[in-house]
């Protein structure tokens, strides 16, 4: 289904403050988060919000409100509602899209919606799993995530529908198998079109730092911004306690806060100081412009530009061991770059270039386990197209193809799958892409492009099962494959094979894998 005609140059009606703003080296453009909240717009609660937004829309240091869409998974007015009042009071506003609760024909409607509401600049995500719902828990949609929505998004773009979006990175990662791939697929969101990225709320100062210079190394030229997040005494209490999916705040910034909160203005003085140095110290690593979340005021927000303006240009190389909390054990990439540890050098870590000699990945092979090569050694006899298992099998479906006999041989396809791979049947199969882990049975998101932002110590955001992203680096690893295993276009399941034959779907070329092939673009070696 195409959407929209080829990209184009914005009309005179979209609100560019933001994007212009990112486009001028001069300029560090300032986003302020807007949390909506549970009720509709008439609500008692909209006025306070709706001040904020006036009040920050007349600053010239605000390039733009970004409206949040079910933040934590919970059910709030849609960004659409508070959005269009804030862009018809002038307001250029960035509004969170999540695929959570959206099928990708209901994301394509919200993105007309929004445009039509002259908001065209949208932050792409897949969203936090669902939190709450009426009568028990909201089901959970993901019929697409943010690489896919990024695409569409991208492919609608034309005159009348201008739009500029950018895609989430989650860079506080405590290992490497949840880091790297996070990496990769920033790179996988840019090539769908993201046109700048915002950081994940943190505060380790040389998780950004390495962000920052991954980006510069991989020729990522996107902007990125940097979210910082202006603390309280409760919100820090709810970070603490791991509240928030893909955030961690250490013990010794609890520490800090708590002690802070014990003063006559409970903290406040020393939370808006804090928020300033973060903001001097993400300008000073490179970042292109910063996203103030935590829903104060405009008096306050006035008050942390004013003190990260007192800063001296190189001050932020003092600043930044004071506001690095990093969790304990964390993985680097790269080397220290000073004596603190809050900052890196542009040389890779030694511990991680030693972990990919050939000799070390042929020790970590020896230790792979048996069923994954299996699966490795059956797709390249039987599913890698060309090889002789492939041509027999496209040859057999190709002649069953309508007949009887394809129930039975689907049948006796799922008594394989199921117990090997717990197969959910949907028909177009992403096995090869993820190292042969199920994204629909064992990723609740049903992640196909890469992992979503909320896992914690490996752990997907629903505690209990590991990240397959995660499974899927350390399954290729061994083999060298775990830094290209995103190297291919995005994949979008096909809901019309839903309950038909994988196999013959792939020996006949109607998943996305032999689409891929018949518009002449690569599986990154891993054709289904
Ligand atoms: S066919 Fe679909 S449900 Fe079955 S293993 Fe492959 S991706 Fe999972």
């Amino acid at each position: 289904m195409t959407l929209a005609p080829p990209p184009a140059t914005p009309t005179a009606a979209t609100n560019t403050r933001f994007r212009d703003a990112l486009a001028d080296p001069a300029a560090f453009p300032v986003l302020v988060e807007l949390v909506p909240w549970a009720g509709p717009l008439a609500d008692a609660k909209a006025e306070k919000h709706l001040a904020m937004g006036r009040e920050l829309t007349a600053d010239p240091r605000i390039a733009g409100l970004t409206v949040t869409d079910n933040a934590g998974g919970h059910v709030r007015l849609s960004p659409l509602s508070l959005g269009r009042v804030l862009a018809e009071g002038g307001a250029n506003v960035v509004a969170h899209v999540s695929c959570r609760d959206r099928s990708r024909g209901a994301l394509g409607t919200l993105a007309w919606d929004l445009a039509s509401a002259g908001m065209t600049d949208i932050l792409a995500l897949s969203g936090d799993y669902p939190a709450d719902g009426y009568g028990g828990l909201s089901r959970a949609v993901f019929d697409i995530d943010s690489v896919a929505l990024l695409q569409m998004l991208t492919e609608m773009t034309g005159p009348t529908l201008p739009f500029f979006a950018g895609a989430a990175i989650n860079p506080f990662k405590r290992h490497e198998n949840e880091l790297l791939p996070q990496y990769l697929k920033l790179a996988m969101k840019i090539r769908a079109g993201a046109r700048f990225t915002i950081t994940q709320v943190g505060w380790d100062v040389r998780a950004t730092d390495e962000l920052i210079r991954w980006m510069r190394r991989e020729g990522m030229e996107i902007p990125a911004v940097a979210c910082v997040y202006i603390l309280s005494a409760p919100v820090a209490r709810y970070f603490h306690g791991d509240k928030v999916p893909g955030a961690f705040l250490s013990d010794p910034l609890a520490a800090l806060v708590e002690e802070a909160a014990t003063g006559p203005d409970k903290g406040r003085a020393r939370f808006l100081e804090i928020a300033a140095m973060q903001v001097a110290v993400a300008r000073g690593l490179g970042f292109r412009g910063v996203y103030l979340a935590g829903q104060r005021n405009a008096a306050e927000i006035d008050t942390i530009l004013r003190l990260a303006d007192g800063f001296a240009a190189n001050d932020w190389r003092e600043l930044a061991p004071q506001v690095h909390f990093p969790r304990p054990g964390t993985f680097r990439l790269f080397a220290d770059g000073d004596a603190s540890g809050a900052l890196a050098s542009d040389a890779l870590h030694p511990d991680w270039v030693a972990s990919r000699t050939p000799a070390a990945r042929s020790a970590a092979r020896r230790h792979g386990s048996l069923a994954y090569k299996a699966s490795r050694l059956t797709h390249s006899l039987v599913f890698e197209p060309g090889s002789p298992g492939f041509r027999a099998g496209a040859a057999v479906y190709g002649k069953i193809e309508g007949r009887w006999i394809g129930k039975p041989l689907h049948v006796l396809e799922q008594a394989a799958k199921v117990p090997l791979f717990t197969c959910r049947d949907c028909g177009d199969c992403s096995l090869p892409e993820i190292a042969y882990l199920c994204p629909e049975s064992q990723c609740v998101k049903n992640q196909r492009n890469g992992p979503c932002g909320g896992t914690r110590d490996g752990e997907c955001e629903i505690p209990g099962k590991p990240c397959i992203w995660a499974r899927a680096y350390d399954r290729l690893k061994p083999y060298g494959e775990e830094m290209t295993m995103l190297d291919r276009p995005a994949t979008v399941g096909d809901n019309a094979l839903r309950h038909t034959s994988a196999w013959g779907n792939t020996f006949l070329g109607r998943d996305h894998a032999g689409r891929r092939r018949a518009a002449g673009e690569t599986n990154g070696g891993r054709d289904a």
